[in-house]
């Protein structure tokens, strides 16, 4: 049998070297053999260092965006071959489900906030600047670059597929080259998936490299430029950050490893309630998709003391009820097996610790299950990887164990409490989860778990009554939020949105004027030159507009006419507006003062030019500010500067962000804000 294939600097490879075999979880056939010796590791992580960067930089965000997308809709059509082979590793359909389309809707997740969150463009404005001198001729502004390396991904056998594109579709999007070094047990649907990518042909040269098999020295060729995501055990995360090359060298290491998640279940969530039974659903899932061996599964079911009964009871007869534990091919399995024999002997070796220490088995068997063959008959499978789900229940709280050890397999241990106090320090006992769920209706309980085990985890979910049928679920990171939690679980943060897009960037504080700021950052700052001359800013395409292209309008007085004009038909007759004395009375006014959206309204008026035009719409205004009141008798006048321009990729238009700045007559700032406007690429009356 051959090795399985790595992918390396744009061609398919395999040593010919006797690999590891690895098995079939539940029949124990020899599926594939796993080795990369002689793999040229430097020249890959070359490779995407020169050539990956070369063509990755190449591209906008907003252009790598859409490759996530195109990505996304093509593997989605690949989906069933992947499925079939998944199915090796003891995954039933919905656990495929889970990582293989997970993985695809982290692709689409990303291929469309890239578009919405970030410019078109390769380098990222980082909030307001900061004016360091009096006069404005000095300022900062923290921006985004991409990082120069690579994203190393190390990751652990129980999600090949969603494992990968979580981390590479944020690296991707950031502009920097992957290479993805697969878990052995499971490496060849990673090499599946990775072979759909590169029959899709849409990722650019050196995008995505793969390396099948242990490559141990993967780190020593890495410096500050690149960075690791590591997914795994906290023996190998903790192995791999005292890497010289992390200590010293600089490299970049995430960590996500394995934690004791808790799922409390609040003293109002008796049984009989909604939340009682959401409860029981949610750790009966957490127990048996993908056999329990999820970095996020519930650990720990810590219950009020009285419920403790109950509970077992309750989970006892959902598992009887719909648990089928089997081959993942045989029609009707619920729960598949685990990964690989020697996965299960170290749940069975974690488990028997647990027992030591007090854990008492309340539910299931560590015996050899009867299972549901892959012909539809049962019987053993000696060869397969099967355990039935188990519970445990520890009398002792306290017990160190319980929250300590950590079998990633089909096992959750049911821990009482007898106060929410408690509850919220046994949660805390685990020493830093990924997520915690807390089920109550209770607003009064959830703020107490809720602001005792923040700081303790990465995620944290309120199941009650109104959510339970729309929760995505304890055990799943959604790409919009934050993947990772403190201390046991690694420390690290992935996902979250396009906060993991600048994981891989470099922030960087840029000084200078406002002129060389814009000439950098390609975004108009307060203070840069504005062209006034030429035709008014409206009447350009956005093949015209430039950034600083400008309009300012003449001076307008406001009366007190027009202030009650305005009160009437709008019907905001607020004080302010309307009464003297108490306008005067108030320690922000001086008397009657004109309604900031009036002068809003009026400076649209004034800077607008009205005929069709390539300015399609107006979407919006933000960061509005009224700084200076304006009283009956004072006028304004306003200046509209073309600060952000967004061509679109898809559309025929693009965003123009517009600077807006209301002055009175003193030249004192009235309002600032900006306005967001849709603009036609080419214009016929301009082309
Ligand atoms: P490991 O920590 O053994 O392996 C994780 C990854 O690290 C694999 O790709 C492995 O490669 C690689 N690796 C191991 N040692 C080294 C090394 N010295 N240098 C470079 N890479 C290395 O975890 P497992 O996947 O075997 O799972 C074991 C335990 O990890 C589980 O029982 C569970 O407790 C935890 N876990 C946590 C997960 C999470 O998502 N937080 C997910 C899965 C597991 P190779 O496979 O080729 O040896």
């Amino acid at each position: 049998m051959s090795n399985v294939p790595s992918y390396l600097q744009g061609a398919w490879w395999a040593p010919d070297a006797v690999g590891v075999p690895v098995r079939d979880a539940s029949t124990g056939e020899t599926v594939a053999e796993v080795s990369v010796a002689g793999a040229d590791i430097p020249g890959a992580i070359e490779y995407a260092r020169t050539v990956g960067q070369v063509a990755l930089g190449s591209l906008t965000f907003h252009e790598r965006a859409l490759k996530l997308k195109e990505l996304a809709q093509y593997l989605n059509g690949r989906r069933e071959e992947l499925y079939e082979v998944s199915a090796r590793t003891g995954a039933t359909r919905g656990d495929s489900m889970v990582d293989i389309d997970g993985g695809i809707g982290v692709l689409f997740t990303f291929g469309s906030k890239g578009r919405r969150e970030l410019p078109n463009a390769n380098l990222v404005v980082d909030g307001p600047p900061e004016v360091l001198s009096k006069d404005g001729s000095f300022l900062g502004q923290h921006v985004y670059t991409r990082l120069p390396g690579v994203a190393v991904q190390i990751n652990a056998f129980n999600f090949p597929v969603w494992g990968m594109l979580e981390k590479f579709a944020p690296a991707f999007l950031a502009g920097v080259p992957t290479i993805v070094k697969p878990a052995t047990p499971t490496v060849y649907v990673a090499e599946a998936a990775v072979r759909a990518i590169v029959e899709s042909g849409i990722l650019p040269e050196g995008a995505l490299q793969l390396i099948s098999g242990p490559a141990r020295d993967l780190i020593d060729h890495l410096d500050y430029r690149d960075l690791v995501g590591f997914t795994g055990s906290a023996s190998t995360a903790n192995a791999l950050r005292a890497h010289p090359n992390v200590v010293h060298g600089g490299v970049r290491f995430t960590g996500e490893t394995d934690s004791l998640n808790a799922a409390i279940l609040g003293p109002d969530a008796v049984a009989g309630t909604p939340e009682f039974d959401a409860y029981v659903r949610s750790l009966v899932t957490e127990l048996t998709v993908k056999a329990g061996q999820k970095c996020t599964s519930i650990r720990r079911a810590i219950v009020p003391s009285a419920l403790v009964d109950p509970l077992i009871e309750a989970v006892t007869a959902r598992v009887a009820e719909r648990v089928v534990v089997g081959d993942p091919r045989a029609e009707g399995v619920t729960m598949g097996a685990l990964v690989s024999r020697e996965q299960k002997a170290e749940v069975l070796t974690r488990v028997g610790e647990l027992v030591a220490a007090g854990g008492e088995i309340v539910m299931g068997s560590l015996d050899e299950p009867e299972v549901r063959l892959a012909d539809g008959s049962t019987g053993l499978a000696p060869d397969g990887a099967f355990l039935q789900p188990v519970l445990l229940h520890f009398a002792d709280a306290l017990a160190q164990a319980a929250h300590s050890i950590e079998a990633f397999g089909p096992v959750s241990s049911v821990i009482g409490y007898d106060t929410v106090e408690e509850a919220v320090a046994l949660a805390a006992l685990g020493g830093g989860s990924l997520v915690a769920t807390v089920a109550t209706h209770d607003p009064d309980v959830a703020r107490t778990v809720i602001e005792g085990i923040a700081a303790h985890h990465g995620r944290t979910l309120i199941l009650d009554r109104d959510d339970a049928r729309s929760s995505t679920g304890h055990g799943s990171p959604v790409p919009h939020l934050v993947h990772g939690g403190p201390g046991r679980a690694g420390g690290g943060e992935e996902l979250g949105g396009i906060r993991s897009v600048f994981h891989h960037m470099q922030r960087t504080a840029v000084q200078g004027s406002p002129a060389m700021l814009t000439a950098v950052t390609g975004q108009w700052f307060a203070g840069a030159p504005r062209s006034l001359d030429g035709p008014h800013p409206f009447r350009k395409s956005l093949a015209e507009l430039r950034i600083g292209d400008a309009v300012a309008s003449p001076l307008r007085e406001v009366t007190l006419e027009d202030i009650t004009a305005f009160a009437n038909s709008t019907g905001d007759t607020f004080y302010a507006h309307t009464d003297e004395e108490a306008a005067a009375a108030n320690p922000f006014f001086p008397g009657i003062v004109a309604h900031g959206y009036l002068l809003v309204s009026w400076a649209a008026g004034l800077f607008v030019d009205p005929a069709p035009g390539p300015v399609l719409a107006n979407y919006g205004l933000e960061n509005l500010r009224f700084v200076t009141p304006v009283s009956p008798g004072d006028s304004i006048r306003v200046t509209l500067t073309a600060k952000k321009i967004t061509p679109r990729e898809t559309d025929e238009y693009g965003e123009v962000c517009w600077d807006a700045i209301i002055h009175n007559q003193d030249d004192e700032i009235v309002a600032a804000y900006d306005v967001l406007t849709l603009v036609a690429k080419t214009w016929p009356t301009t082309a």
